[in-house]
């Protein structure tokens, strides 16, 4: 199975080597639209939300991209991936790939120095905790009805999936803990997220 992370700007190379772990994938950069055609699902990585949005302007990918997530193909957004695939952004009139019914907040807890790290589980994810790295990080302040929460951290949303969409406010690339990568392969695929 080929997966895709998005190659324009981020933690591209932290998510290959995620994806190498895993034996049923074939990780592939992609930053060109023929690319983006033959891949199997995409990881959109964290980052710069604005940079990427421009990059993906530049590079012509909005439009082909919006469609096959419209058409199903799974992806992961990690932090600025989350707020590219919001509909909405607080405090803002633009949005980006606007396919996914959340309303998510910028650098929600303050400045770069407010990054933080914490050990927690997520029920559907992982019964032991994990580390949740959290960089200048969004957050979700809002959800329509058939997206699922998959986990808060002080009342906030931080993880969510709404059928083909999974987004996390965290950094699984940066842990070396691929329990995050595993469970996007193991349930994004197959049509396995309509269950
Ligand atoms: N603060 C960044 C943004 O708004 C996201 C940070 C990240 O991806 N680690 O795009």
């Amino acid at each position: 199975m080929k997966i895709g992370v998005l190659d324009l700007q981020g933690s591209v190379t932290e998510h290959i080597n995620m994806l190498k772990k895993i034996e049923t994938v074939i990780p592939v950069r992609v930053k060109y639209k023929d690319q983006i055609e033959r891949i199997d699902g995409l990881i959109i990585p964290g980052g710069e939300s604005t940079t990427i949005s421009k990059l993906l302007k530049s590079f012509d990918l909005m439009d082909i991209l919006k469609k096959r997530i419209k058409r199903g193909m799974p992806i992961w957004g990690t932090c600025a991936g989350m707020i590219l695939l919001a509909k909405k952004i607080d405090g803002s009139d633009n949005a980006h790939l606007k396919v996914m019914d959340i309303d998510v907040k910028r650098n929600a807890y303050g400045s770069q120095l407010d990054s933080f790290l914490i050990e927690d589980k997520i029920p559907d994810i992982s019964k032991k905790s994990i580390p949740l790295v959290f960089i200048r990080a969004p957050y979700i302040t809002n959800v329509s009805n058939d997206v699922k929460i998959l986990k808060k951290v002080n009342e906030k949303i931080v993880a969510a999936k709404q059928k083909n969409i999974l987004v996390t406010s965290f950094h699984p690339e940066l842990t070396g803990n691929d329990c995050v990568h595993k469970y996007f392969i193991r349930n994004f695929f197959n049509n396995n997220f309509l269950l």
